[in-house]
């Protein structure tokens, strides 16, 4: 189920917000410590959908700073009214008991919240929950790393008492998204931003549409994106419509990820069916993986990541995405060529991490003469001596002199859209300059190549044919590629607006 809270301040708004939240909503959260002088028998006698009543004290990351007598006496008018549900901390309970012998048809939630950590004796915090005459427990935490979700996936896959439980915080939010399959009594989304009632908490739009979160169940396959950062990604949006379109009962989500080897390592254990990754972690995710495709380990990068019975395996689709992009600006050349249209081409790389290497790669067996250049001249040496090209270095004239200028850093990425990894006055006309880049479409390089008179090539195709590829290996189905272009454009269109 999914429950908005309603936090208005005011019982006109309040009244407002939980129509408007009962069109979409499962369940209503009146949070009444928002509300001076709460008119609770109105609020109750207009519902259309199921409330829970909560109280929450200023200690419990609430609002109600009045004494605790006040703030039970509401709880307990709420349960006389028979609101559907009444959340009370785990720390109030036993001032309830009396009533609770009473309580039908009244469910009583027992709460636990930390807004600090994700602490060690969640068994046992569960535990005295249960044991507290509860109906429903509720353990909400705060992630301060992402395997912290797999705790409480842990928590939830033992209960035996109907539990909701999450993480707080932006390192959290997939336990939020991916409710039904951890096992979660119900997840609480925003009714729209600046109405969350807590860190982390995602808007209900978004969890409806770019996270599919209704077609969700307990046996979803769960895919995601290993990166940081991950928020700009359009992949949640892709692969959720695609799984959508080829009625696939799978789920995308993205993970934020510091610490690449403890994060593989954890998350085995939610079974994980398949990762993209992405910056910065395509290099060192190799090491950390049962398997590695050939033209992945020669590359020395891995973007995608199939789980096959526990088996994880790395394979690059970005390799192949960027040549075919390459090779389709000149149709024409193309086909008459078949693939040589690239040999003896003149390319400059700026970049020596896994997109660039993935390219280099390409490149050389195109038979392209590649010189690398990159902010740390060390790495930029060191895929040259890999890939058997040139390094130079990044202000040397020499590396400009090119047919094809590829960036293949995140210079000039979504949000910082005013910057470039080179001077405009390097570009020259005819020069065609492909930036790896989509968000945005049309980087401040493209900007001034276009006005150059340089051939430009944007990071939209690549992404296209790597994230088919990418759903082609999880699958065994390839998508259209029209259908990941109209919506990656529909969907950065309206970023843009
Ligand atoms: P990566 O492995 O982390 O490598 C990043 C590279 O960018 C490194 O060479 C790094 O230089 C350089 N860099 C980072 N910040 C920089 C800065 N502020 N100034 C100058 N250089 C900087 O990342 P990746 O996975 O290769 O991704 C690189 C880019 O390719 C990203 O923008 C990504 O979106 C894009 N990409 C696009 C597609 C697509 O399908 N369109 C696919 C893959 C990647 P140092 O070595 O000096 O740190």
């Amino acid at each position: 189920m999914i429950c908005i809270p309603i936090i208005s301040n005011n019982l006109a708004d309040a009244l407002h917000d939980m129509a408007e939240a009962s069109s979409i909503a499962d369940l209503i959260e009146l949070r009444i410590d928002y509300i001076k002088n709460v008119d609770l028998k109105c609020l109750l006698e207009r519902r259309t959908k199921p409330v829970i009543v909560t109280n929450r004290p200023v200690r419990e990351g609430g609002k109600f700073d009045g004494n605790e007598e006040d703030r039970i006496a509401l709880l307990k008018l709420a349960i006389q009214l028979q609101a559907d549900y009444v959340d009370i901390e785990h720390d109030s309970i036993k001032h309830l008991c009396r009533d609770t012998e009473h309580r039908v048809p009244t469910k009583i939630i027992v709460s636990y919240h930390n807004f600090r950590e994700t602490p060690g004796d969640l068994t046992d915090i569960h535990k005295r929950l249960c044991q507290s005459g509860a109906d429903i427990v509720k353990i909400v935490t705060h992630a301060n790393n992402i395997t912290d979700n797999v705790r409480i996936y842990r928590i939830l896959q033992q209960s035996r008492m109907p539990t909701i439980s999450f993480c707080m915080g932006e390192l959290g939010i997939i336990s939020r998204i991916l409710y039904k399959r951890f096992g979660s009594y119900l997840t609480f989304a925003s009714l729209r931003a600046g109405k969350e009632s807590a860190p982390g908490q995602i808007g209900i739009h978004e969890l409806l549409n770019t996270y599919q979160a209704r077609r969700q169940d307990k046996r979803s396959a769960i895919y995601g994106l290993i990166g940081n950062p991950v928020s700009h990604s359009i992949s949640p949006i892709i692969h959720n419509t695609l799984f959508k379109e080829m009625n696939l009962n799978s789920i995308y989500v993205p993970f934020k990820v510091d610490n690449i080897g403890e994060f593989i390592r954890e998350f085995r254990g939610l079974d994980v069916k398949g990762y993209s990754v992405t910056i910065p972690h395509k290099e060192s995710v190799v090491n950390h993986l049962d398997a590695v495709d050939p033209i992945a380990e020669k590359i020395g990068a891995v973007n995608t990541i199939v789980n096959k019975d526990g088996q994880l395996t790395g394979f690059n689709t970005d390799c192949e995405a960027a040549i075919k992009v390459l090779e389709g600006i000149n149709q024409a050349s193309a086909k008459s060529l078949g693939n040589t249209y690239l040999k003896g081409k003149k390319v400059t790389i700026v970049g020596a991490g896994g997109a660039a290497r993935a390219i280099a790669f390409g490149l050389k067996e195109r038979q392209a003469q590649i010189t690398i250049i990159n902010r740390n001249y060390e790495r930029a040496q060191s895929l040259a001596g890999d890939v058997g090209c040139i390094a130079k270095k990044i202000d040397d004239p020499q590396a400009f002199d090119t047919d094809i200028f590829i960036n293949a850093t995140p210079v000039g990425m979504f949000p910082k859209i005013n910057e470039t990894p080179i001077d405009k006055n390097k570009l020259k006309p005819n020069m065609i300059v492909f930036d790896t880049i989509y968000n945005p479409i049309e980087t401040k390089l493209l900007n001034d190549a276009r006005t150059q008179g340089c051939i430009i090539v944007n990071g939209l195709s690549m992404f296209v044919h790597q994230a088919a590829a990418q759903f082609k290996l999880w699958t065994g189905r390839m998508p259209s590629v029209e259908i990941i272009e109209n919506i990656a454009y529909k969907y950065l269109a309206m970023e843009g607006d």
